[in-house]
């Protein structure tokens, strides 16, 4: 069989521990004997971010940039016991923070449904899609303790010179406080991406604040996306999907009484709070699909999984393990399509679309990784180990091919 051939390089980043492991698995396994693989090879593992002081990942940010769509595997974000454990330099921040802070963005989180697992929430019958804003709110916030009573105001020294000061409390006795912003320029950008998204998946977009009560604060969150909305309108329409604005308490309401199938948008903490109880009431964090896009129109795509540091442990010890790499291979088949869409392949779209098939098939099957072998009903799973998995897959890959 002739390789399918790409046109322009996926930005691939490699990453850290089990991951890497499933990596290099997954493309000896289901992807170079299949595809004609182009890709711009980063190493973000942390040993080469190190040696280069973390510019390995600033490049492959703007690789991303240049090319339009990565695909990026789980990689450490060091903490104290890691520079002892890998003799770091420095503590170098969280790569897919430093991603999204050069393209910008809003992360897409979906999960993967497959029949013998049965989401939590019994009237879900199509995936929700979580959409979380990525800047801002309290994640960027400032606070007081005051032990004593006194006055804390909120002040604006505009550069015209202009002054706004209001009153938040008079403390009476000790209390608390916090100041957090957000800018217009992330909002709208959070917005575009939202409504593209939707566009992309065809699924109507969702969207909800608090602003009956944060008229200010929210309000400019609620009135700027119907400003962007305006430029979506007419291609909303065409693809029969729609925009839909609501109170936050009454969006999660109407999420647990609706058969999903459509896109979350949700302010960072709503979205950090949401996604973690969507993600569970649909089954497991390794069936999860997560990709980044940014306002102009790049794309990332990753698993939502760390590096599953437990069973690389194991994995050094000489134990098979039965780690699960559909997130991970989905993340590549994401990338495909993508780059096959953008640059007019529909065999390298096929070839996603049968990659992300075989998988499902050999899961409808019953055969499984460990994590998902408690959670499937009304079938008799059998457990594999990754590679085992992985064979089958290829076997069912094989086939459709
Ligand atoms: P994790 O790697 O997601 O793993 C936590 C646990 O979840 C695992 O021990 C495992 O449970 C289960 N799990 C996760 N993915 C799985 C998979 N594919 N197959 C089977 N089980 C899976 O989270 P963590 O242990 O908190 O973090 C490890 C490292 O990953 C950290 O250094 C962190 O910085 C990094 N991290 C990276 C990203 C990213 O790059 N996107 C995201 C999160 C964390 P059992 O052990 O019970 O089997
Ligand atoms: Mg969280």
């Amino acid at each position: 069989m002739e390789k399918i051939k790409m046109t322009t390089p996926l930005v691939e980043m490699d990453g850290d521990e089990m991951t890497r492991i499933l990596w290099k698995m997954i493309k000896d396994e289901l992807i170079l004997p299949f595809v004609d693989l182009k890709t711009e090879y980063y190493d973000l593992g942390l040993p080469n971010r190190d040696k280069t002081s973390d510019k390995i990942t600033v490049d492959a940010a703007n690789a991303i940039k240049k090319y339009g769509v990565g695909v990026k595997c789980a990689t450490i974000t060091p903490n104290a016991q890691r520079m002892t454990e890998y003799n770091l330099k420095e503590m170098y921040k969280s790569p897919n923070g430093t991603i999204r802070s050069i393209l910008d963005g809003t992360v897409f989180r979906t999960p993967i449904t497959i029949p013998s697992i049965h989401p939590a929430v019994k009237f879900w019958k199509k995936p929700i899609t979580i959409a979380r804003h990525a800047y801002g709110d309290v994640y960027k916030s400032v606070e007081i303790v005051a032990d004593e009573p006194g006055t804390a105001k909120l002040v604006f020294d505009g550069e015209s010179g202009k002054h706004e000061e209001v009153v938040i409390q008079q403390f009476k006795g000790p209390g608390v406080l916090q100041g957090m912003h957000n800018t217009e320029k992330s909002i709208r950008s959070f917005a575009h991406s939202c409504f593209q998204y939707a566009l992309s998946l065809k699924q109507s977009i969702w969207f909800a604040t608090k602003d009956t009560i944060s008229k200010k604060y929210d309000g400019r969150f609620r009135a700027i996306f119907e400003e962007v909305f305006q430029e979506y309108k007419d291609r909303f329409a065409e693809a029969g999907i729609e925009y839909f604005y609501t109170l936050i308490d009454d969006a999660v309401a109407r999420v647990m009484r609706s058969e999903g199938g459509f896109i979350w948008a949700c302010k960072n903490y709503d979205g950090d709070v949401m996604s973690d109880m969507v993600s569970t009431a649909f089954g497991s964090l390794a069936m999860m699909t997560s990709v980044l896009v940014s306002p102009d129109g790049n794309y990332e795509y990753e698993a939502a999984h760390g590096t599953v540091t437990r069973h690389y442990y194991k994995y050094l010890k000489g134990e098979e393990t039965s780690t699960n790499p559909i997130a991970t291979i989905f993340a590549w088949s994401g990338a495909f399509r993508k780059r096959g869409e953008l640059d007019n392949l529909p065999e390298l779209v096929a070839y996603a679309d049968k990659l992300e098939a075989a998988c499902l098939d050999t899961l409808n099957e019953g055969y499984a990784t460990k994590d998902l072998v408690n959670l499937m009903e009304g079938i008799t799973p059998t457990m594999l180990t990754s590679a085992q998995f992985l064979a089958e897959i290829r076997k069912h890959l094989e086939k459709s091919l």
